[in-house]
């Protein structure tokens, strides 16, 4: 098997991986009213976008291959938007599985975050480029558990990473793998269109903000999301750092959600 690295190609499994992750999430959230399997269904399709991955990196173009390694974390210091169900599943993760003193740098870490990143527009943001407060001696404190769009994120020189990190005013253009990133964004869309469709909050969320907002009470969090109510609407990404109103990608975003 061989993955072609053409734009035709991409289009035709995007729509695949869209329609089968919406469909499983739609189907998964309508047997869970209370919001307790939260967790699991993130863990599915964050699982997917993996193998996904794996072999669309595998099977595809050799030039086409990620530089990424472990022990850089130069991405980390990218903006994360997520969709509120990775949020839940993320602080759900944190609560279960971190100890409690780790928890409380963590929740530091957080604040510190929020106040350096607090009343600027997108632009502005991207130019200071903080650490994400999840990051620490360039590991992931939530591996397992972190948000597609950071396992879609990818370049294929890390030297541009490096630069782009010292410099961000250089606005260096990272090359990537472009099905990787492509894919995996739409397995976020797949998980947005499935809880539109049941008329629950799924803008893009802030990571950080949502989790500060999940953490104060991870269980009680999932059952308000479920319930439809707006516990994330201070940390939608587009009310957070407002950038410029683009109605076409709006609008396409809306006619894709709602053709599921
Ligand atoms: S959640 Fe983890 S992988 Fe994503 S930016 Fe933060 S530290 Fe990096």
């Amino acid at each position: 098997m061989s993955v072609p690295d053409s734009n035709d190609w991409i289009r035709k499994a995007s729509d695949q991986v869209f329609r089968s992750v919406g469909m499983a999430a739609k189907r998964d959230l309508q047997k869970d009213p209370s919001g307790t399997q939260i967790s699991q269904l993130v863990m599915q399709a964050q699982q997917l976008t993996d193998s996904i991955i794996r072999e669309t990196v595998e099977y595809g173009p050799k030039d086409r291959r990620p530089a990424c390694a472990e022990g850089c974390s130069a991405c980390c210091h990218l903006h994360v938007v997520a969709h509120p169900m990775e949020v839940l599943a993320a602080a759900d993760y944190l609560r279960q599985i971190i100890p409690f003193e780790k928890l409380a740098e963590i929740q530091q870490r957080i604040i510190r975050h929020l106040e350096q990143t607090d009343n600027l527009d997108a632009e502005a943001r991207r130019s200071i480029r903080p650490a994400c407060p999840l990051l620490n001696e360039c590991r992931c404190e939530i591996y397992p558990v972190r948000p597609v769009s950071c396992r879609g994120w990818n370049s294929l020189d890390r030297n541009v990473c490096d630069a782009d990190l010292a410099d961000p005013s250089l606005k260096a253009a990272t090359p990537v793998n472009l099905a990787q990133y492509v894919l995996a964004g739409r397995v976020t869309e797949g998980l947005a269109a499935a809880s539109y469709s049941q008329h629950l909050e799924s803008r893009p969320i802030d990571f950080v903000r949502g989790l500060q907002i999940a953490l104060a009470d991870p269980e009680g969090s999932a059952h308000e999301w479920r319930a439809g109510r707006g516990i994330f609407s201070a940390a939608v990404n587009d009310n957070v750092f407002p950038g410029l109103p683009n109605p076409d990608e709006e609008e396409a975003r809306m006619t894709l959600w709602k053709s599921l």
